[in-house]
């Protein structure tokens, strides 16, 4: 394509679409062809996406199996949309996908197909739990990320325009660098569990009752902070012992991310109550919501939507599941999740703006620290996060901005990620490390753009 179409369809874009577009705007590309980690632009340029369309590609782009799954629908003549009626499809992605569920869960398990959606399962979990309970309260956590619809907004750690958090106790979530309670480690963790333990126990702590308490089990967008397995543990513990459900949001984590196939099972913990999609649907918008059989207590047409049937999603998603459990990917991710988090924490040595580099599996972030104002833990650096972030776009590589302030750099490879591939990865942001090092604006505060324009959220 020549440079003038490219530039002209950033041109349009950038004047049609509303001021919320999010990736478009960081990222001002035009990509015509991709496949695994690599995506191609318009420009010829190739970059290697360590995005993966928000983190749900588990197989990366256009993987042969995801393909073979949809075109064997196609060339059926099978429906491709049939609202929820029940389909060989459908059938095939249950299946697959109760096969992969924790022990104790799989067992009792019911699946409610929802609007294709990470926000719409959470909105069906919420209405799920209250239904069953008959308490309007829920319990959440600072900086939670649970999507855009009203009730999951609500649910979230942002403040913006007024959401429906009514009922909602925001409890803190242990976030070892820039712990709460001042502590960090095993007793950060331990402080954050004691005080949400002893809110619940109080009867004069403010708490509505509590129909569920959602939690993610690494949060995602607000920083890639994983919960410590102990910590969990008393969440669940709590939780069992008051009759809340908990609803482990695997929208981000699940389908092997994190080096199990679903988060959760780093604690052992069985929730009652999952929301998942992102990487269900093998590349295609699909979202459900699973639960325990006790819970499933609302009535017909509970939670309905028209497009709850998408059939190549289901088709791409089974092939997606079926792929990651027989190829052993969880344990590959974690294997090359640990080496690249201990190759991230060696270059941290050499730059002392990386203020933290954690992460579980192949869901890494590394968070930007102006390392010459105060002591640990330092201020976020969003400004020098943002030129990171173009950093890499100029040396071909395709990084997302999350946490807090906006200042974590996150990498969400798709599992098959090769070895050489992620040598490639590590040495392209060194090197735009470097680079945004050197051009950093001393002591510049972000402009007004930045403040306002955030960083993209799907
Ligand atoms: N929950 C989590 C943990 C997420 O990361 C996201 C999306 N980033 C959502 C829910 C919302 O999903 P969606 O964007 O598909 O509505």
């Amino acid at each position: 394509m020549l440079a003038a179409d490219r530039e002209a369809i950033l041109r349009r874009q950038a004047t049609r679409e509303s001021t919320a577009r999010t990736y478009a705007r960081s990222l001002p590309i035009v990509p015509v062809r991709a496949r695994g980690l690599t995506i191609e632009g318009a420009d010829g340029r190739r970059y290697l996406d360590c995005l993966s369309g928000a983190g749900s590609l588990a197989l990366g782009h256009n993987h042969p199996v995801v393909l073979e799954a949809i075109r064997s629908v196609l060339d059926s003549g099978a429906p491709l949309h049939v609202l929820d009626l029940a389909t060989p499809v459908k059938d095939d992605f249950t299946t697959e996908l109760f096969d992969t569920l924790p022990a104790g869960l799989a067992d009792r398990a019911r699946v409610q197909f929802c609007g294709p959606a990470g926000t719409d399962a959470v909105e069906a979990a919420l209405k799920l739990t209250r239904t069953a309970t008959g308490r309007g309260g829920v319990l959440a956590f600072s900086g939670a990320y649970h999507g855009m619809t009203a009730g999951a907004l609500g649910v979230g750690g942002s403040s913006g325009p007024p959401a429906s958090d009514a009922g909602v106790t925001r409890l803190p979530y242990p976030y070892d660098y820039r712990c709460p309670f001042g502590t960090g480690g095993e007793e950060g963790a331990d402080l954050a569990a004691r005080y949400t333990e002893n809110l619940l126990a109080d009867p004069k702590g403010g708490v509505e009752p509590a129909a569920a308490m959602i939690v993610e089990p690494v949060q995602g967008e607000g920083g890639v902070i994983p919960a410590p397995d102990s910590w969990l543990r008393r969440m669940r513990r709590l939780t069992e012992q008051r009759g809340i459900p908990l609803i482990a949001d695997e929208v981000q984590t699940g389908v092997g991310r994190t080096g199990t196939f679903w988060a959760v099972e780093h604690s052992g913990i069985v929730p009652d109550v999952m929301v998942l999609s992102k990487a269900i649907g093998g590349s295609l918008p699909l979202a459900v919501v699973v639960y325990d059989q006790d819970l499933d207590l609302w009535p017909q047409g509970a939670h309905a939507g028209t497009f709850r049937g998408n059939q190549l999603a289901m088709a791409a998603g089974a092939a997606t599941l079926r792929y990651v459990r027989e190829n052993e990917l969880p344990a590959r991710a974690a294997r090359l999740g640990e080496r690249m988090t201990a190759a991230l924490r060696t270059l941290a040595g050499e730059h002392p703006c990386i203020g933290d580099v954690r992460g579980r599996g192949l869901m890494i972030g590394i968070e930007l620290v102006d390392p010459t104002a105060g002591d640990a833990p330092h201020p976020p650096a969003p400004v020098l996060a943002a030129a990171v972030q173009r950093a890499c776009l100029d040396r071909g590589l395709i990084v997302e901005l999350g946490g807090r302030h906006e200042s974590v750099v996150r990498l969400l490879p798709p599992l098959t990620i090769t070895e050489e591939q992620t040598e490639a990865v590590l040495d392209r942001l060194a090197d735009a490390l470097a680079a945004a090092e050197r051009g950093r604006p001393r002591g510049r505060r972000p402009s007004l753009s930045v403040l306002l324009g955030g960083a993209g959220r799907h």
